[in-house]
């Protein structure tokens, strides 16, 4: 079900239990700030998420919310994964699906990182 971006954080989302190693994930990078891991169901040939430590629901909420510390240690990590992937130079897309529109699954914030081949249109027509 879609989120609504305004809910509260609930700390039993799937994402909140990997943080706390409740469940498995295939890390590709983790920090202070930041854990980064392969989706399960992958939409392109590299497909990571990047995701906070601390809990927040959505982009809009970590950027009311975050401290300056949390916010540009997550951004460094977003950039860092995507480099030490090698993707910088064949490129790659961010996603940050925010709300019901965006049919945001996870209520906890998460940057979508696609990358592998040419990625096409930015939306779906
Ligand atoms: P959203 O639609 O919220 O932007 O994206 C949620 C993403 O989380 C989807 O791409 C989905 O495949 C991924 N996902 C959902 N559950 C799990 C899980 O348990 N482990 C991993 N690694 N990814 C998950």
């Amino acid at each position: 079900m879609a989120v609504d971006a305004t809910q509260a954080y609930d700390d039993q989302n799937i994402f909140a239990r990997i943080l706390r190693g409740e469940i498995p994930s295939r890390t590709v990078y983790q920090d202070d700030w930041a854990l980064a891991f392969h989706d399960i169901n992958p939409q392109a040939p590299t497909h990571i998420l990047v995701i906070p430590k601390g809990a927040y629901v959505s982009w809009d909420d970590f950027s009311a919310r975050a401290t300056e510390a949390e916010i540009a240690g997550f951004v460094r990590a977003v950039g860092h994964v995507a480099r030490e992937a090698g993707l910088v130079a064949p490129g790659y897309r961010l996603l940050a699906n925010t709300g019901t529109d965006s049919h945001q699954e996870v209520p906890h914030l998460h940057v979508h990182l696609f990358a592998g081949r040419p990625l096409g249109p930015m939306l779906a027509r």
